[in-house]
């Protein structure tokens, strides 16, 4: 098996298991796919990488290199950022609950656009760049009443969200007059992300035109930044729609009511980040031990949920193969379990294996978000090295964690 050209089983023997591959021709793919399709003629865009789906140094670069902007939501996120000069002016920096220290460190720092997401922070904001004398360019986090999980989406209100302000309430109106009285507070449009893993191009659509109706109570072009949360491949049950196909429909919705209307946007923002990431994302670990019970066959793997919560913390699903018996007969049904303390420590159940023998490696499909980043030492387990390969070149982007690491900070 090769992934970009490069034999798995040779990055096996040079940086070990259990390893994150990353396939940097899929990345540059996906990432250009979305720069290329999500344009218009009548207002300007940003495709913003959502970083916390995976985020170290060397995926902020090709980033950059790319000419994708970039979504932070945390002071480490963005420290992770600057350390490799990403464009200031392109971090948008979001949160429900930004500390003093962070926002004053994201506005010292000259930050592109902060995403405000409750009218105590648009106050705390205000207070910071007055002391600093700085103009400071936000959106405001509309909760549009919209929210999407995987198959399904519902327009109710989920009124209760612990994220953005609702458009009909007391909170957002005061916050229009903070604005008007601020001279510090440079008030750019309105952001929303409704979910994770949709499928549902509707629901997308539907918050697009809650947005769009509230520019209408504007005299200026607004941005507007409709977040993330397009579906990807895990396994054949999920039919995740291409990017171009969300891009054309999210552009010509926005241009289709701009038109209605009579209004004109500044820019139109997405912020993918597992779709982006996920599908060129592999993780590869070396079959240990196997047993069988009265109902299962178990195959041990030297990691699990400590490089992979995603099946233990909400039942997500994966494929995986056997490295060099991909096309032999699927004669087994196994339980893939992790070395961790848990039961729970399940990365896949009722996968189709051929046999395998001890020392055989097992690799899992598009591991490559939220795997790294949800990443844990439980078990004091070390975090496992990650690895970018590219037209038949490999290189490390985080090397394995050592001992010496893990007990570091230890005092
Ligand atoms: C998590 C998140 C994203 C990215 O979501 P994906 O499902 O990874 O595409 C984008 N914007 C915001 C505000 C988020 O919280």
């Amino acid at each position: 098996m090769k992934i970009s050209n490069v034999s798995v089983k040779a990055l096996k023997e040079k940086y070990g298991t259990p390893l994150y591959i990353y396939d940097v021709n899929h990345l540059k793919k996906n990432m250009e796919g979305y720069l290329k399709n999500f344009k218009s003629l009548e207002f300007k865009t940003e495709v913003l990488y959502a970083s916390k789906a995976f985020s170290c140094k060397e995926i902020l670069r090709i980033a950059k290199n790319e000419g994708m902007s970039l979504d932070v939501v945390s002071k480490g996120e963005l420290y992770t950022a600057l350390s490799i000069d990403f464009p200031k002016d392109r971090i948008y920096f979001h949160g429900n609950n930004k500390t003093v220290d962070e926002l004053s460190y994201a506005i010292d720092n000259n930050i592109g656009m902060i995403v405000v997401d409750n009218l105590m922070e648009l106050y705390e904001i205000e207070e910071i760049a007055k002391e600093k004398e700085k103009k400071v360019n936000f959106l405001i986090r509309m909760n549009v009443g919209v929210e999407a999980h995987t198959h399904k989406f519902i327009v109710t209100s989920h009124v209760d969200s612990k994220f953005g302000v609702l458009y009909d309430s007391c909170d957002y109106k005061e916050m229009m007059e903070v604005i008007k009285n601020s001279s510090y507070l440079n008030f750019k449009g309105f952001h929303s992300h409704i979910g994770s893993q949709i499928f549902d191009l509707d629901a997308f659509k539907a918050a697009l035109e809650k947005l769009l109706n509230i520019v209408k109570d504007f005299d200026f072009p607004l941005v507007l930044n409709l977040g993330g949360g397009f579906g990807v491949h895990y396994t054949n049950d999920d039919k995740p729609i291409p990017f171009d196909i969300v891009s054309r429909t999210l552009i010509e919705t926005a241009e289709a009511a701009l038109k209605k209307n009579n209004i004109k946007l500044e820019k139109l923002c997405i912020e993918p980040g597992r779709s982006i990431v996920a599908e060129a994302g592999y993780t590869l670990y070396t079959i240990g031990y196997m047993k069988k019970t009265p109902n299962k066959q178990y195959y041990f793997i030297d990691g699990g949920m400590t490089d992979n919560i995603r099946p233990a913390l909400y039942q997500a699903k994966y494929d995986c193969d056997i490295v060099g018996k991909e096309n032999q007969e699927k004669t087994e049904v196994v339980t893939i379990a992790g070395k961790c303390c848990e039961s729970g420590d399940l990365i896949i159940e009722g996968a189709h294996l051929p046999k395998a023998e001890k020392g055989d490696l097992l690799i899992t499909y598009t591991t490559g978000a939220y795997g790294y980043s949800m990443s844990s030492n439980y078990n004091k387990a070390l975090t496992p090295a990650v690895v970018f390969v590219e037209d038949g070149k490999d290189y490390l982007a985080i090397r394995r964690q050592t001992l010496d690491e893990l007990i570091e900070r230890e005092v």
